[in-house]
């Protein structure tokens, strides 16, 4: 399946060539996955030594994936082979209610539906400390009427298709390993810098969830000891001086414009110098944060993206590596590269990715 991921069209032999499986094995492979409407015939290879080979593809399947986030709802559909098919976004206030946020993934799952039933399944993301097994988030401190909410249970009232939860920046690590720039690592970690600062690992190209799998709060590496009050209650967490919100509070200290003009317009709205420093200061505190990963996990790259990062682009990458270098190991700081998501919709594509990974990755035997 996943050689035909890969490589499609394909033929049968050069799938037995790719594999180093013996032909009689593929044949008989591939003639159940035709059984069982996966896999198709499309088209002919000229064959110089007899007859044209029949060239394989999947059948048109798709899988949806959906994104929550503090100020609005996006989805994706997508193909087996990761292609967008279609997408769709619904905005809704900061610390709205249960039932707009409801609304809008059921919105967004019909709007998607309407284009292709996602009948391989629908993923949904969102920040917070979500129990995998029970379904229940069990604390959202940015979304606060999803804590304590079984998420499982209210959106399977509607998705009628498998339906697979993840944390955020776990399933952004998930695209970023299947299409973005994690396709060359087999160690990196993904940063989301937006309303929190949350990470995803991935180590020997699996992701990495740690003890009741709540692994990669990286937001909450305290940074300056009795320093700023955090969401989550403690004293001078990086996400506290990090994160989109605190970012916004910083620029509305040099000007006068809105909150919603600072947020997608800083530059314009505000003092080239002041604007420099501030994204500097932000750059430096987020490379702090970051010392201690790259100190303990020393990884091959780390991939951000975000509200913060789109807001202020590839410039906020030298604060950000002065940060590191200056508060971490010589040798590790030098290993570990820093990008910027390529990937159009990477929040929801990394829902999608989730029913993606059931269907392609086998635990403990097969990771993309
Ligand atoms: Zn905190």
């Amino acid at each position: 399946m996943n050689t035909i991921r890969v490589c499609s069209p394909i033929a049968r032999s050069q799938i037995a060539t790719k594999t180093q499986l013996d032909r009689k094995s593929i044949t008989n492979f591939v003639t159940e996955l035709i059984d069982e409407k996966l896999v198709a015939e499309s088209g002919k290879m000229e064959n110089v030594s007899g007859r044209p080979y029949s060239m394989l593809k999947f059948i048109d399947n798709y899988v949806a994936g959906i994104y929550i986030a503090p100020h609005l709802c996006r989805g994706v559909l997508i193909d087996l082979y990761g292609k967008i098919i279609a997408s769709h976004e619904i905005e809704y206030p900061l610390y709205t209610d249960l039932t707009t946020i409801c609304r809008a993934v059921e919105n967004i799952y019909n709007e998607l539906s309407s284009v292709k039933t996602p009948s391989f399944g629908v993923g949904i993301s969102m920040p917070g400390s979500l129990n995998l097994e029970s379904g229940v988030m069990e604390e959202a401190v940015n979304i606060p009427c999803l804590s304590n909410v079984n998420v499982r249970e209210i959106f399977s009232a509607f998705i009628k298709e498998p339906l697979f939860l993840e944390e955020e920046s776990r399933s952004i690590a998930l695209a970023e390993k299947w299409f973005g720039k994690g396709r060359c690592h087999d160690d990196f970690v993904v940063v989301e810098v937006s309303a929190g600062v949350g990470m995803g690992i991935v180590v020997d190209r699996c992701l990495f969830k740690g003890a009741g799998q709540f692994a990669g709060e990286v937001g909450h590496i305290v940074i300056e000891s009795g320093g700023t009050k955090c969401s989550c209650g403690n004293l001078g967490c990086l996400e506290a001086y990090a994160s989109e919100p605190a970012v916004v509070k910083a620029l509305s200290k040099y000007s006068k414009c809105s909150f919603e003009r600072l947020r997608y317009f800083p530059k314009d709205s505000i003092d080239p110098k002041d604007y420099n420093k501030i994204m500097n200061d932000v750059g430096f505190r987020l490379g702090q944060g970051l010392a201690t990963v790259v100190n303990i996990l020393c990884p091959h790259t780390i991939i951000f993206s975000g509200a913060v990062i789109d807001l202020f682009g590839t410039e906020i990458l030298p604060a950000i590596r002065d940060g590191i270098n200056k508060n971490s190991v010589k040798s590790n700081a030098g290993q570990t590269e820093l990008f910027i998501s390529e990937l159009a919709h990477v929040d929801a594509l990394g829902a999608a990715t989730l029913p993606l990974a059931d269907i392609f990755e086998v635990p403990g035997y097969f990771y993309i």
